[in-house]
């Protein structure tokens, strides 16, 4: 049977930048044909559907009689035709502000925003794969396992998923197979309602993003990806550390704004209108909401809350400035753009913070210079600041008062700020694991104990050695285990057994745990602590063994 074609002629549009500014890029392969960029639909209900544009035709071809709804959202909510941007919302912005943003529209045209609500769960699929990842790598594993039924995924081994991306793509989808399942399950068992998803997607957009980070493993930044392509809400920008560099050397924002902090994003909004009786204003939205009135202190603010208050379409802006981002000002561990053929050379701050400038802004705006210090966010929460929320205000304030003589030692910015978390809760007495810290900003284990010693060497911190009791509050508060077994664990803990604190804790867990009847497994242990099964079941056999000697 011949394949159906429809064809429409469109205005000021651009398929190819909508799609590869948005996750509906994930929905579709990409075919490169003499024509132009073949779009073809890798899942229902685009499945092998085909999108082209050719100059101002914008064509589609199906295999077969297609519904008018599922057509309405291909051709309006998966293109983004369902809403045009008239230059008119860009009133108000300053001169040079605007100039820039029309220049960003010059160099990437027609860019929508795609609306995808028949394919929510795709959306936080890959929005979760997107972490810390190569966009071509997240699109093979989303690509993958793009037909599973995501409550089939929350059942499955991470150990399982991380396999299947592996032989399917070559490279495993490491941490996040973790960080997907966990989500999945967590979902699914918060509810008894059929698509859990669908539930939050009913509350309205600012209790949805609320809920949303509240989930364990969704960030800020993965929150408003799914509110921006799967409830196609405008106002969502999200925000990383590309999107915040080139803001600020663009001058679209003012320059040293924060990042989202996941604590406050489960508690707050950020702008003044979508306060209620319910939810307040962010601290930090009130700081920015000053910062953006008078640039002196940006101390306290935050991007996200920058970019929602001061652009009516703040994830339309936000698309802009990722496709400047991907195509001209693109920033790796290994490298630096060539600003040489940068088409915004001329408005890039950049140049001025690190030449000639520079000592007369020091002089004339003493506390900007001061203030520009890099902090640590929580752009990497840990995990075991769920688990101990108290005392995440502290390790962060301790870790920013270190990060200054870390950054003398001249690592890498991950690096650093890894390290300053790391020294922050050693010294605290804060369960963090070195695996997941230097997970959290990929980066190795080893990275953050070279900047360690570096550091000790020169400066008079005290560095903690790390105790087994606090491990074990770890793991009572992960495994939701009572207080009593975790009191009986902390005595065995103090017996002779394993050199390795995390291990001595994990046995004397284990141990506590069959004394008192309530048997947990090694393995469940062995997670929530980071290690293997079988260093728990040696650390086990240490205790045991040195407790039948004689003393
Ligand atoms: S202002 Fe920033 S930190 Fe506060 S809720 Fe908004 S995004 Fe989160
Ligand atoms: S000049 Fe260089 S640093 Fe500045 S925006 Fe362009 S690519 Fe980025």
């Amino acid at each position: 049977m011949k394949d159906l074609e429809i064809s429409f002629t469109v205005e000021n549009f651009s398929l190819d930048n909508t799609l590869n500014s948005s996750y509906a890029s994930y929905l579709f392969k990409k075919i490169e044909t003499s024509e132009g960029t073949c779009w073809v639909g890798i899942t229902k209900p685009i499945l092998n559907v085909k999108m082209i544009q050719l100059g101002n035709e914008l064509k589609f071809q199906f295999e077969s009689d297609i519904d008018d709804d599922i057509f309405d959202y291909l051709y309006l909510h998966v293109t983004g035709l369902w809403i045009d941007f008239e230059p008119s919302f860009l009133r108000g912005l300053d001169v040079k502000c605007l100039e820039t943003v029309e220049r960003l529209i010059q160099l990437f045209p027609g860019v929508r925003v795609p609306w995808l609500y028949l394919n929510k769960w795709h959306i936080l699929i890959s929005t979760i794969f997107s972490i810390h990842a190569r966009v071509e790598m997240s699109k093979a594993w989303f690509a993958s396992l793009v037909n599973l039924n995501p409550e089939l995924l929350g059942t499955m081994d991470p150990l399982e998923l991380r396999s299947l991306t592996e032989n399917s793509t070559g490279v495993s989808a490491g941490f996040r197979a973790r960080y997907l399942i966990e989500t999945v399950h967590e979902l699914f068992n918060g509810t008894h309602k059929e698509d859990p998803l669908e539930e939050i997607c009913r509350l309205p957009i600012s209790e949805a993003r609320i809920e949303l980070c509240k989930i364990r493993n969704l960030g800020p930044k993965v929150c408003d990806c799914f509110l921006l392509n799967g409830l196609g809400d405008l106002t969502s920008a999200p925000i990383d550390i590309h999107v915040g560099r080139v803001s600020e050397y663009l001058g679209i924002l003012p320059p040293s704004l924060g990042q989202p902090y996941a604590g406050l994003c489960r508690k707050f909004v950020c702008v003044p209108s979508k306060v209620n009786s319910r939810i307040q204003l962010c601290p930090r939205a009130e700081r920015t909401l000053d910062y953006l009135e008078d640039s002196q202190d940006p101390s306290g603010t935050c991007l996200r809350a920058a970019l929602t208050n001061k652009f009516e379409y703040a994830g339309w802006i936000q698309a802009l400035l990722f496709l400047f981002g991907q195509t001209y000002c693109v920033w790796t561990p290994r490298g630096i753009p060539h600003c040489d053929s940068c088409p915004l050379r001329d408005r890039c701050s950049r140049k001025e913070t690190r030449g000639l400038t520079y000592q007369r802004i020091g002089e004339r705006l003493p506390r900007i210079t001061k203030t520009r210090v890099k902090t640590v966010g929580d752009s990497q929460l840990l995990r075991v600041f769920e688990l101990f929320p108290e005392l995440e205000k502290t390790v962060i304030d301790k870790a920013n008062a270190i990060l200054r003589d870390v950054e003398k030692l001249g690592f890498r910015s991950r690096v650093q700020k890894a390290t300053s978390i790391w020294i922050a809760c050693r010294s605290l007495g804060v369960p963090v694991l070195l695996k997941e810290l230097a997970q959290s900003f990929s980066i190795r284990p080893k990275d953050i104990l070279d900047a360690t010693v570096a550091l000790l060497e020169k400066t008079d911190i005290k560095f903690e050695l790390a105790r087994p009791d606090v491990y074990i509050e770890r793991a009572r508060r992960t495994l939701l285990l009572p207080e009593s077994l975790g009191d009986l664990a902390v005595s065995i803990s103090r017996r002779s057994g394993s050199l390795n604190p995390v291990s001595q804790a994990a046995a004397a867990v284990y141990l506590a745990s069959t004394q008192i009847g309530q048997s947990v497994s090694q393995r469940a242990i062995s997670k929530a602590l980071g290690l293997s099964e079988v260093t728990v079941r040696n650390a086990i056999s240490r205790i045991n063994y040195r407790s039948s000697q004689p003393s």
